[in-house]
């Protein structure tokens, strides 16, 4: 399967419980991403200039500080402008980053709770980052709003934000902006902002916009034209390289 076309949007109706693939577990380096390019779009490590790209140590943080991944069944349109902060999507699904205790693995899916969201601004792109928390984390019935987060975990969402805007900076790029002044917008703002996210993909996926490269093929989208069989979604699987086989010596050396 796909993870950006074939695990639905949306885990549970009633709260608002929506499925996360997670690509990078909390205070790892790693940029392992949804290679949204590539056939069944497989989690790999993002490459520049041929080597791994791993994000720097943002003092005093080690790695990502949250599990960080993206909500199937979305897309941030980089023909759509958004209404407030008048930037056009990064191309990507949108990003979430999920606040529960537990260490979580890439191509891990989990079920989480949506708490508000924060406008980020990447080289003029607009690059949603959507807070939230494992629906099985034993915070999660008393965490319901991002006031409720602000109130019972003192420096996270400030860490959050600053980490957003340096963590390039070391790569010698800018610091990324913020929509809103950097405040985060609530639950029902975050929930509205996915849900249009998922019509663009629909859109996507469904052939009524221009794909922007992306690899739409899939096994599950009802009548969409990029639908395939399982048999040919196994010949992708197996012509690729196996897991180690292809890797590049890491700094890490792993
Ligand atoms: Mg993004």
């Amino acid at each position: 399967i796909s993870p950006f076309h074939d695990i639905p949007l949306i885990a549970e109706t009633e709260q608002v419980i929506f499925n996360m693939v997670v690509e990078v577990p909390r205070w790892s380096n790693a940029k392992m991403e949804i290679a949204t390019k590539e056939p069944l779009n497989p989690i790999k490590q993002d490459v520049k200039k041929g080597k791994l790209r791993y994000v720097a140590n943002i003092f005093p943080h080690k790695g990502y500080i949250w599990n960080y991944g993206a909500i199937p069944q979305t897309w941030e349109d980089p023909n759509h402008t958004d209404k407030d902060t008048k930037c056009c999507g990064d191309n990507d699904p949108i990003d979430v980053c999920e606040i529960g205790t537990q260490v979580c693995s890439p191509g891990q899916v989990i079920q989480v709770k949506v708490l508000g969201i924060l406008a980020m601004i990447d080289e003029g792109e607009m690059d949603w980052k959507v807070i939230a928390i494992n629906a099985e984390d034993p915070d999660a019935k008393s965490l319901n709003s991002i006031e409720d987060v602000r109130k019972s975990r003192p420096g996270h969402l400030e860490a959050t934000v600053e980490w957003f805007r340096k963590y390039k900076v070391p790569d010698g790029k800018p610091e990324n902006q913020f929509g809103f002044n950097g405040q985060f917008k609530d639950k029902d703002f975050a929930v509205e902002i996915i849900k249009s996210t998922h019509e663009h993909w629909r859109a996507l996926v469904w052939k009524q916009t221009n794909s922007g490269g992306i690899e739409c093929k899939n096994i599950s989208c009802c009548e969409s034209p990029f639908k395939c069989s399982a048999d040919e979604t196994k010949d992708v699987v197996q012509s690729a390289p196996a897991y180690g086989s292809a890797h590049p010596v890491s700094p890490e050396g792993k």
